[in-house]
C-alpha cells in the first residue's frame, strides 16, 4: 500500500511523538529512582544516627523497645544488632519473635559497616516481603557495641515511578494528538503548495512541449535537467534522455563546442548540420544559466525552410539559364544584321527569322511561368462541370493535329461518348494538350498515339499512350519537376520549356485529382491521370 504525503507525514509525526515519550520516560525514570534512592538514603543516615544517640545511652536491656519507639518515630524498620550478630531489638518484631532470627552478621550492609563506618544494602526482605534499603552504622556501648540498622521499603521508588509513568503517558497521548493535529495542519497546507507545484510543473512543461522550438537545459554536472520532444527527435535521443549525463547522449561535436563555450560564460550562437539521414539543419543557441550553472540550448530546424530556399534559389538559376540562351541568340543575329547582314538579301531574313522563332520561345517560357506561378499561388478560378472526356479529348486532338500530321505520327481517341468527368474544362483542355503535345513530340514517326478512359473505383482514369522511346525508370518522377527534361537538346529542338508536365502535375492537383506515368506494353510510355467522375 503506497500512502499518500499526508499519511507519511501523520505516521512520521506520531512515530517521532511516541520515540519521544518513550526515551524521555525511560531517562526521566532513571533520573528519578536515583535521586529517591539518594533521598531514602539521606533518610535513612539521618534516622540511624538518631538511633544511635538512644542506643548509645540506653541499658542493654531495653534494646528492644528502642528500636520500636525509634521503628514508630522514624515509620521505618529499626534493628539493633549485637557485635556478633545476634539481633538485638527489632521494630517489626516481637521480643519474643527476635530469638528465632538468623544471625545478621554476615549482611552486607553490617559487613561494610564493620569495616567502613557505614553500610547500604538493598534487597527483597523475606521477613516482611517487600523491596527494602538497608542503611547501618556501628554504635558503642559499655555492654560492647554493634550496629543500628534502619531500612524503608522501597515501595515508595516504585509508586513515584509508576505516577511519572501516568503522567508521561497523559503527557504522551496529549502530545500525540496535538502532533496529529499539527501534522494534520501542515499536510494539509504542504500537500495544497505540493498540489500547486505540480500543476505549475505540468504548466511549465506544456508550455515547453508546445513550444516551436526544440529545448534542451543542462545542469553544471552537464547532466540534462529538461528536454522537449522536439529535442529528442531533432538530436535523435533514447526517449529517457531526461536526467542522463549529456556527453554520454548527445553525439554532436559541435554541440560539445558550444556548450564548452557556454560553460566558459559566452553565449554561443551558430547553424549546425546535425548528423542523421537525412541530416538536418538548425540554428543552434547555447545560453549560459549563471545561477544555478549549467547552459540551455535552444534549437530551431531550419530544414525545411533551407531547402525551400534552395528550390527558389534553383528556380531562379534555371530560369536565367532557360532565358539567356534566347536572350543571346537575339543578340548575336541582331548585331550580325547590324553589322551588314541586313542588306544582304540571302543571309538577312535567315537572321531575322531566327531572332523571331528565339523571341517566340522566350514569350513561351514566360507565359508558362506565368500559367505555373497562377496555379502553383491557388488563385486560379476553377468552374468545377461535368465534361465530356471524349470531347475534351477531341479539342487537344485539334491543336496538335497540325504537328502530328507533319511527324506522320496517328493520333486516336478511344473513350465514350458519355464518359463525364467533374473538372474546369480550360484546365482539362490544357492537361490534355500538353500530355498530348508531348506524345506527338516525342514519338518518331510512323508512331501512335491514343487516348484512353474508363470508369475506375476513385473516379475516372484518362490515358494517353505512345509507342515513342518511353521514359527510363530513374527519370520518372522528376520529369513533373519545373525544367526537368530526359534529354534537354532534343526539347528545345522540339521547342519545350520543359515546364509543360510541372503545370499539368499543379493542374490535375488543383482539380483534386492524381497523375502519374508507367512504361507502356510493348514500349513507350502512358501518362495518366484520375478525376472525379460526374454523376450525370
Ligand atoms: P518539355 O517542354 O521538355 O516537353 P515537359 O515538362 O512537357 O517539358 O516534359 C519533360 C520531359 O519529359 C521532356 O523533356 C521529355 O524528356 C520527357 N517526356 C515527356 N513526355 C514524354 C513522352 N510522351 N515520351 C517520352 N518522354 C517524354
Amino acid at each position: 500500500m503506497s500512502l499518500g504525503i499526508r499519511g507519511k507525514l501523520f505516521l512520521s509525526a506520531a512515530a517521532a511523538v511516541t520515540v519521544l515519550v518513550l526515551v524521555s520516560g525511560l531517562y526521566l525514570e532513571g533520573r528519578l529512582r536515583a535521586s529517591q534512592l539518594l533521598q531514602i538514603e539521606a533518610d535513612l543516615l539521618r534516622g540511624a544516627r538518631a538511633a544511635r544517640e538512644l542506643v548509645e545511652g540506653a541499658p542493654e536491656g531495653i534494646l528492644d523497645e528502642v528500636a520500636d519507639r525509634m521503628g514508630e518515630a522514624l515509620a521505618a524498620r529499626v534493628t539493633i544488632i549485637g557485635p556478633t550478630g545476634v539481633v538485638l531489638g527489632d521494630s517489626k518484631i516481637s521480643a519474643d519473635g527476635l530469638a528465632n532470627l538468623e544471625n545478621h552478621a554476615d549482611r552486607p550492609e553490617i559487613l561494610d559497616a564493620a569495616e567502613f563506618g557505614r553500610g547500604v544494602a538493598r534487597r527483597y526482605s523475606r521477613t516482611l516481603d517487600e523491596d527494602m534499603l538497608y542503611l547501618a552504622i556501628p554504635y558503642d556501648h559499655p555492654g560492647g557495641g554493634g550496629f543500628v540498622r534502619v531500612a524503608l521499603p522501597l515501595t515508595q521508588v516504585d509508586e513515584a515511578a509508576m505516577r511519572l509513568r501516568a503522567v508521561l503517558a497523559v503527557g504522551g497521548a496529549l502530545g500525540l494528538a496535538l502532533a496529529l493535529l499539527g501534522g494534520g495542519v501542515v499536510s494539509h497546507l504542504l500537500s495544497r503548495d505540493v498540489r500547486a507545484l505540480a500543476r505549475g510543473r505540468d504548466r511549465f512543461s506544456a508550455v515547453i512541449e508546445g513550444m516551436d522550438a526544440a529545448v534542451m537545459a543542462v545542469d553544471g554536472g552537464r547532466r540534462i535537467t529538461l528536454i522537449n520532444a522536439r529535442a529528442t527527435r531533432l538530436l535523435r535521443l533514447p526517449p529517457d534522455a531526461d536526467g542522463q549525463p549529456f556527453d554520454q547522449v548527445v553525439q554532436v561535436p559541435d554541440l560539445h563546442r558550444m556548450l564548452v563555450q557556454a560553460e566558459q560564460g559566452e553565449t554561443a550562437f551558430e547553424e549546425l548540420t546535425l548528423p542523421g539521414n537525412p541530416p538536418r539543419i538548425a540554428t543552434v543557441r547555447v545560453t549560459p544559466q549563471r545561477a544555478p550553472g549549467g547552459a540551455v540550448l535552444v534549437m530551431h530546424d531550419i530544414t525545411r525552410q533551407q531547402r525551400l530556399e534552395t528550390v527558389r534559389r534553383d528556380f531562379v538559376a534555371n530560369v536565367s539559364h532557360e532565358l539567356r540562351t534566347p536572350v543571346t541568340v537575339i543578340r548575336a543575329n541582331a548585331e550580325t544584321l547590324l553589322d551588314g547582314a541586313i542588306d544582304d538579301p540571302a543571309r538577312g531574313p535567315q537572321f531575322l527569322s531566327a531572332v523571331l522563332r528565339n523571341a517566340e520561345r522566350m514569350s513561351q517560357i514566360v507565359s508558362d511561368l506565368l500559367d505555373l506561378t497562377r496555379i502553383e499561388s491557388g488563385k486560379l478560378a476553377l468552374d468545377i462541370r461535368p465534361i465530356a472526356v471524349h470531347s475534351a479529348a477531341s479539342r487537344a486532338l485539334d491543336s496538335v493535329a497540325e504537328a502530328a500530321a507533319a511527324r506522320s505520327v496517328d493520333v486516336r481517341i478511344d473513350v465514350d461518348d458519355d464518359l463525364r468527368v467533374s473538372a474546369d474544362a480550360q484546365a482539362l483542355d490544357q492537361i490534355l494538350v500538353n500530355l498530348l503535345d508531348n506524345a506527338v513530340k516525342y514519338t518518331p514517326a510512323g508512331g501512335h498515339v491514343v487516348v484512353e478512359a474508363g470508369p475506375r473505383e476513385t473516379g475516372v482514369r484518362v490515358e494517353v499512350r505512345d509507342d515513342g522511346p518511353g521514359i527510363e525508370p530513374r527519370h520518372r518522377d522528376r520529369i513533373f519537376e519545373r525544367f526537368y527534361r530526359v534529354d534537354k537538346g532534343r526539347s528545345r529542338e522540339m521547342g519545350g520549356t520543359g515546364l509543360g508536365l510541372a503545370i499539368v502535375k499543379h493542374l490535375v492537383a488543383a482539380l483534386g485529382g492524381e497523375i502519374g506515368v508507367e512504361p507502356a506494353d510493348g514500349g513507350g510510355s502512358v501518362f495518366w491521370i484520375i478525376l472525379d467522375r460526374s454523376a450525370d
